[in-house]
């Protein structure tokens, strides 16, 4: 049997991006996750399907599983033989309790690793646009639980900036402890609630009125407060709210990136089709094509995965020219060894028929490889041009249910295809006024107004 192993592993503050590389390559290996409630939702689903994902999350003083529920499980999984991740948010061993499961692997015997993470109490203040050090400021920080055993008055340790971490039950606490301990009354404070997430928000104030604006802006957890004179260089650092929050749904987000903070909502899920025969047949005869065009990602993963399925490689498309639709998608070819022929600056339907007009398609054999449901642009173009078009069904989708958006946060609402405009107002309902619309093409433009919604075409990477 294979000997088990717990990976104490940082998830980082919430932004998925956050969590370290070889975070990232434990959470593809691990047989079971056990996961807080305050890591991004986006982490556990990068295990595989097999994996046993156990929900274990600590809310404000009400624990999901005791601390000693989940030391035993840890221990009970890794003597089943298994790889366990213990996913917690930002650093285990800062006010994670990590420690106290290293302790329990320990005892049992059970070999252990910790793959440090990026802390909340440092990343917050960097996403606040606070660097916590500098030369013209300080050059220490402590850091601090504002939620104590006991109630007493607090002892704040000597340092330049001070970082609280739960204190948000406890803010008249620390205020006076920081009085108390000879801090002037102008000294800034700044509380950064849900750091790192789209819908962080930084609430600043003095020593002397904080609580009067704290209590106003009615603060949400988690958040962490940082107090010294640094927070005074907010105004001019503060990178992260400059850029817009873009809701994007679909998969395959990050490339919109360059518009602003992408806020990803899961709408489809792309899912083998249950009967390959009827693929597996043109495909094994791929070579016979003049050219094959990948219109997704997905249509490219789910092909290779077929071909590798029946003992095939990037070799079995021969001669036949190969095209693609944007760069991710040509990237993703990249991956099996391709480079595209052709790959469409715009990532539409009508960006790829553009790029075929130039050529002479007559009597060219076309294969396209798609969803089971899958819009007809491509083809009518091709058509058009005296192509004869096979199309070969690879994969399907299935709907899913986004997690809720809190549209005060949401600048941009970026539709991608026909099917996001539809996905949005089935779970969403109207655009708030507030949020602006784009859109990546014209029959997308023209499924949002068929909605009632208007939308610009968003500017390409280059134009931005
Ligand atoms: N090990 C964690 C801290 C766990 S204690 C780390 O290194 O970040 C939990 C506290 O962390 C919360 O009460 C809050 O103060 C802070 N925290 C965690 N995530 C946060 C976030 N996204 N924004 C603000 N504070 C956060």
């Amino acid at each position: 049997m294979k000997t088990g192993k717990v990976y104490l592993v940082g998830a980082g503050p919430g932004e998925a991006g956050l969590i370290t590389v070889k975070g990232l390559r434990l959470i593809k290996q691990a047989d079971v996750i056990l996961y807080d409630h305050l890591i991004s939702p986006e982490l556990v689903p990068i295990a595989g399907a097999g994996a046993e994902k156990i929900p274990v999350g600590k809310f404000a003083g009400q624990h999901t599983l005791p601390q000693d529920e989940i030391n035993r499980l840890l221990v009970e999984k890794a003597r089943e033989g298994k790889t366990v991740v213990r996913l917690k948010g930002g650093d285990p061993y800062l006010f994670g309790r990590g420690g106290e499961e290293a302790q329990a692997c320990v005892r049992a015997g059970v070999d252990f690793e910790v793959v440090p993470g990026v802390t909340s109490a440092l990343s917050a203040a960097c996403y606040a646009g606070i660097p916590p050090t500098h030369r013209d400021c300080t050059s220490d920080i402590a850091i601090v639980t504002g939620h104590r055993r006991d109630d007493g008055p607090m002892e704040v340790p000597k340092a330049g900036t001070v970082i609280f971490l739960m204190s948000v039950g406890n803010v008249e606490n620390i205020i006076s402890s920081l009085l108390r301990a000879g801090w002037s009354a102008e000294t800034k404070i700044a509380a950064v609630e849900h750091a790192t997430w789209y819908d962080q928000r930084v609430i600043e104030g003095t020593l002397d009125n904080f609580l009067t604006v704290a209590q106003k802006a009615i603060l949400r957890t988690p958040a962490v407060f940082v107090v010294g004179k640094v927070v005074e260089m907010r105004h001019r650092l503060d990178w992260f709210a400059k850029k817009p929050n873009v809701l994007v749904m679909g998969n395959h987000t990050q490339r919109y990136a360059y518009l602003g903070n992408v806020v990803h909502r899961r709408i489809i899920e792309c899912v083998p089709v249950d009967d390959y025969s009827a693929a597996d047949i043109v495909l094994k005869d791929i070579a016979s094509f003049d050219w094959v065009v990948f219109t997704s990602v997905n249509a490219a993963r789910y092909l290779f995965q077929r071909l590798t399925a029946m003992g095939m490689d990037s070799r079995a498309f021969g001669p036949a020219r190969i095209a693609a639709i944007g760069r991710s998608t040509a990237a993703r070819l990249g991956e099996f060894g391709i480079v595209p022929d052709m790959v469409s600056d715009v990532e539409s339907s009508l960006g790829l028929v553009e790029e075929f007009r130039g050529m002479d398609m007559a009597g060219q054999k076309v294969l396209l490889p798609q969803p089971q449901v899958a819009s007809s642009e491509l083809e009518l173009g091709l058509d058009e041009m005296g192509a004869l078009c096979t199309k070969t069904v690879v994969y399907k989708t299935i709907d899913c249910v986004p997690d809720p958006v809190d549209f005060d946060f949401i600048d941009i609402v970026l539709f991608t295809s026909g099917s996001t405009v539809r996905a949005f107002v089935k779970h969403f309902g109207k655009v708030p006024a507030n949020v602006r619309c784009l859109c990546l093409g014209r029959p997308t433009q023209r499924t949002a107004a068929e909605y009632g919604i208007t939308a610009e075409i968003a500017p390409t990477e280059h134009e931005h």
